[in-house]
């Protein structure tokens, strides 16, 4: 354990509530997919300008979406949801926080003491599932003490599209505050060159464990996956960054970090009007936590039914 880790595990036993055992909300979700064990955890929250939730619409459209909703007009939290599931013996990672890449973010980076905390050893994952390279999805794995409790023969599955999009990302389509897309770029391509050896790149399709496949929709990034999980009739499924808390009043409202909004959203209606159909579970990555929620339809856009809390 490096001095830093010892550090903090002190100053946790020191304030109560703070992340670690201790921590007043434990910041965890854990549901059953059949067979599947899913843990949903929080990384903490993101506070970003909210101009960054609609970029194709007048501010006065979006101040009023967000009056609405009884929600300040300058600041949106987002949520930052990961999920670790267990499947025939693997243990999968799904995304991975933030980490500290990014230092306007002190309430997010959570994953390893939330890890830690409900009782998940780095140690025992034995594939991470990256549904696509931004920093808030992949910084959690370049945080100090990070890789070197990870097992050598980890498995990272990443889309080919996704790694082959870094090596030169278009940023033309984002509407993001700077210096974010200088920080997006040189996380992902940090990601790529730490852990080359454990990539395990993937066209369109790709199953992980039982039931558990990661999907290729592309859109929000050229590479952006989502994971589908099936078992014993249950499913869920993980979006990613293809549903924001907006995308359901307005699955057609363009997203700041979206490297190709017009795909976008189209794959963000034909997977909501998909899963409405389906009725099965979604989670999505900034959704409010747990995030574990249905989708209806409701007239040209759709609804989030969150799921009752079932403990
Ligand atoms: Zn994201």
């Amino acid at each position: 354990m490096s001095p830093d880790n010892t550090n903090m595990s002190l100053d946790i036993t020191s304030h109560p509530g703070r992340p670690g055992p201790d921590e007043l909300v434990p910041s965890r979700y854990a549901l059953r997919i059949g067979e599947i064990d899913v843990l949903v955890v929080s990384d903490g929250v993101l506070p970003l300008p909210t101009a960054t939730l609609a970029t194709n619409v007048d501010t006065a459209v979006l101040t009023a979406w967000l009056d609405d909703l009884l929600l300040p007009p300058d600041v949106f939290e987002w949520a930052l949801n990961v999920v670790v599931v267990r499947s025939g013996g693997r243990t999968i990672l799904i995304d991975a926080g933030i980490g500290a890449e990014y230092p306007d973010f002190p309430r997010a980076g959570q994953l390893a003491q939330r890890l830690d905390a409900a009782g998940i050893d780095l140690a025992s994952v034995t594939d991470v599932v990256a549904t696509h390279l931004h920093m808030d999805h992949v910084g959690g794995l370049l945080a100090d003490g990070v890789k070197n409790r990870l097992r050598p023969d980890l498995r990272v599955h990443v889309a080919a599209a996704e790694v082959k999009f870094w090596a030169s990302p278009d940023f033309s389509h984002t509407s993001m505050p700077s210096p974010m897309p200088d920080v997006l770029r040189s996380v992902a391509q940090r990601f790529l060159n730490e852990y080359h050896s454990m990539l395990r790149p993937f066209e369109e399709e790709y199953e992980v464990a039982p039931g558990v496949v990661v999907c290729r929709t592309g859109g929000h990034t050229p590479g952006h996956s989502v994971v589908r999980l099936a078992s014993g009739g249950d499913r869920l499924t993980f979006a990613g960054d293809a549903v924001f808390p907006v995308g359901f009043d307005h699955p057609d409202w363009h997203n700041g970090f979206e490297h190709d909004p017009e795909e976008a959203a189209r794959v963000r209606v034909r997977l909501l009007r998909e899963l409405a159909a389906t009725g099965e579970l979604m989670v999505a990555t900034h959704l409010s936590f747990p995030s574990v929620g249905r989708v209806a339809v409701a007239g040209d856009v759709f609804r989030w039914i969150p799921a009752f809390w079932d403990y």
